[in-house]
Order: structure tokens, then C-alpha cells, then sequence
């Protein structure tokens, strides 16, 4: 367990909302057809980013995660970042890493606190372009970005998108980044879009791919739920704020808690719609029941996005926890 995950585990278990994610922007430089966001121009202007940091101290915030979009694309990237990190508050970027700089890098080497998610697409030029519609000589800028962000000490993750297209080069280009000291990961996980078009899903792994890649999955069987079975820590242990200033209990699940500035962060946590919300994000009973449960990535807002429930079961992902128990009991016979 990593210092961070140590961090958000405990503060979960205090119930306590300590982290907070801002959607900075809608824009994003790269057209991936896998993404289920909707891009667009809409940023994050800085008289809401402010306020919303001033409420985030007062309540004594503990991190903050820039989110997209591409965070990197909004023109005030760097003063938004200085000013979480001045306040002395965690900084969580996820990126797609094609838009870090030197210079950048440099501007923020004072601070330790930072943390980069970058997803990195394709395991060449070749394939990042295929994958992202964009010019292959950004992949190589995001490997660079991978050095560059080591070389300042930053605290860092690279998570490597699966689709069936890859599965040949996965593998491979994972352990090349392992080996290179790099903390890496697969994620397999695709969304509809948020307008409900399924194009993304078009790219998910076959059950024969999955199982392939199963073997470079690094997880542990979850314990069932015994007592405490809220699905999530949306609205629990975080909050989201959303580019036009809703304040929502996770990015992926945009039911408003109120809006900023007629709402405040504290309103919103006080607030008998936040009460109701974690209520109703429960798991569901068919879940607490289910054989795959403890191999199951189960999360309401991707129910949200298949099913238009937040209790709703999504089949992609009950697939997945299938291929995870044939691949983990053929592996671990004692265990199930
Ligand atoms: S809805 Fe999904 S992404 Fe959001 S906090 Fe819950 S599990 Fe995480
Ligand atoms: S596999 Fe499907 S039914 Fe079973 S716990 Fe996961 S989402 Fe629920």
C-alpha cells in the first residue's frame, strides 16, 4: 500500500471528506475514441477556482485532484497548482503527459507534494496515434515527460490503457517501464460516453484477451461487505467540483449537491441531498450476494452511465469479475 492509498484507506474508515476533485476544463489536446468524456471549451474560471480553494483550507481539505479534460490545457494550470500546493494541500494530477514541460516541471520542483497519474496510450508512436488521433511524436513527449517528472522526485503512476489492440505489446512494454523504475499499471476499464453513446466499449478486451491480461493485473480479493455496505467513498470520504461549479459527490456521478458561490462546499456536506445520496449509494443486495464479489471493480458511476442507476448492474463489469475468479481460482486453487 502506497502512502497515498494508506491516506485515502484511513480517512475513508474516519468518514471524513478530505479529498477533493476539481474538473479544471472539458478541453482536452487529444481525440481518443476509448474516452468517455465529452470534450469542449468550457474551463474552470479563476474566481470559481479560488473560492473553491478558500472553502477547501476552511474545511481543512487534505488533497486535491486536477481533473479533465486535460488538466495540463487549462491557461492557468500553473498558478491553480501553486496556490493548492502554497496552501499546503496535496496535489493529484491526471494527466495524459503530453503537455508537461521542463519548464514546468521546474516551477513546480519546490514542492513535493504532487502526485502524476499519467495514461499513457499505445506502446509506440504507431499506436498512440491509432489510439488517440494525434501525432505520434506526443507519445514520445510523454515518455520524456515520465523522466522529466522522476528527475524532480514527484511521486508518480503510469497507467496503461488495455484494449484488444494492444495485448500483443502490453505485456512487454510494461515490464520495459517496470524495469525502468516506473510504477506501472493496466487499466481495462471503459465507460460509455457521457452522452450514453457506446463507442468506447467497442475497444474493451475480449474474455480471451482479458484472461491474458489477467496475469499483469497486481490485485487482492476485496472482503465482502459485513455491516458497512456504502458502494463507494463518493460524498463520504470526496467531493468533486465540476467546471461550472457543481458540487457533486464524484465526476463520474453528476447529481448536484448545490452550486458554486449560492452553495458552499460546506452547505453542500451539511445538506440533506449529500445525506440522501449516500443512502441511496449502496451496494446493491445482488452484489452482497454474488459469487464474483470479492474479484468485482464494482462503481455506481459507471452503473450510472449503463444502467441510468446508481444501484444498477452493468454487465461489462460483471464480465470482467467473472474472467477475474476463472483467472484467480485457476491460479490460487485454495482461495476463492
Ligand atoms: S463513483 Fe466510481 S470513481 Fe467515483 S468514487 Fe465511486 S467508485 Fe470511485
Ligand atoms: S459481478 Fe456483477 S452482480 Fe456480481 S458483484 Fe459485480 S457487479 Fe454485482
Amino acid at each position: 500500500m502506497t502512502i497515498w492509498e494508506r491516506f485515502r484507506y484511513e480517512t475513508a474508515a474516519q468518514g471524513k471528506i478530505t479529498a477533493l476533485d476539481l474538473e479544471l476544463t472539458k478541453r482536452c489536446n487529444l481525440s481518443c475514441a476509448h474516452c468517455y468524456k465529452l470534450r469542449g471549451p468550457q474551463m474552470m474560471d479563476g474566481s470559481l477556482f479560488h473560492r473553491v480553494l478558500d472553502q477547501a483550507r476552511e474545511l481543512g481539505i487534505f488533497m486535491i485532484g486536477f481533473n479533465g479534460g486535460e488538466p495540463l490545457s487549462h491557461p492557468q494550470f500553473l498558478p491553480f497548482a501553486r496556490r493548492v500546493l502554497e496552501e499546503g494541500i496535496f496535489l493529484t494530477l491526471v494527466t495524459n503527459g503530453t503537455l508537461i514541460t521542463e519548464q514546468m516541471v521546474h516551477e513546480l520542483s519546490a514542492w513535493k507534494g504532487i502526485r502524476f497519474q499519467v495514461s499513457l496510450y499505445g506502446h509506440d508512436p504507431a499506436s498512440f496515434s491509432a489510439l488517440t488521433g494525434a501525432p505520434g511524436s506526443l507519445w514520445e513527449k510523454a515518455l520524456h515527460s515520465l523522466e522529466l517528472i522522476r528527475g524532480a522526485g514527484f511521486h508518480l503512476e503510469v497507467i496503461l490503457l488495455a484494449v484488444d489492440q494492444e495485448i500483443a505489446h502490453i505485456g512487454g512494454f510494461m515490464a520495459s517501464l517496470k524495469n525502468q523504475g516506473f510504477d506501472t499499471w493496466v487499466n481495462p476499464i471503459l465507460f460509455p460516453r457521457e452522452d450514453g453513446d457506446e463507442t468506447p466499449l467497442k475497444f474493451a478486451l475480449s474474455n480471451e484477451n482479458y484472461l491474458k491480461l489477467s496475469q499483469l493485473e497486481d490485485y487482492n480479493p476485496i472482503p465482502r461487505c459485513e455491516g458497512n455496505c456504502q458502494a463507494c467513498g463518493a460524498g463520504v470520504s470526496s467531493l468533486s467540483v465540476d467546471v461550472f461549479g457543481n458540487i457533486v459527490p464524484c465526476l463520474l456521478i453528476r447529481e448536484s449537491l448545490g452550486k458554486i458561490p449560492n452553495t458552499s462546499l460546506a452547505d453542500a456536506l451539511g445538506g440533506e441531498t449529500l445525506k440522501n445520496f449516500i443512502k441511496k449509494n449502496s451496494i446493491p443486495p445482488q452484489c452482497v450476494e454474488c459469487d464474483y464479489y470479492p474479484h468485482c471493480v464494482r462503481c455506481p458511476g459507471a452503473s450510472v452511465f449503463t444502467t441510468g442507476l446508481l444501484t444498477g448492474i452493468s454487465g461489462e463489469t460483471c464480465r470482467m469479475a467473472r474472467l477475474r475468479q476463472i483467472f484467480h481460482s485457476s491460479h490460487h486453487p485454495d482461495h476463492h
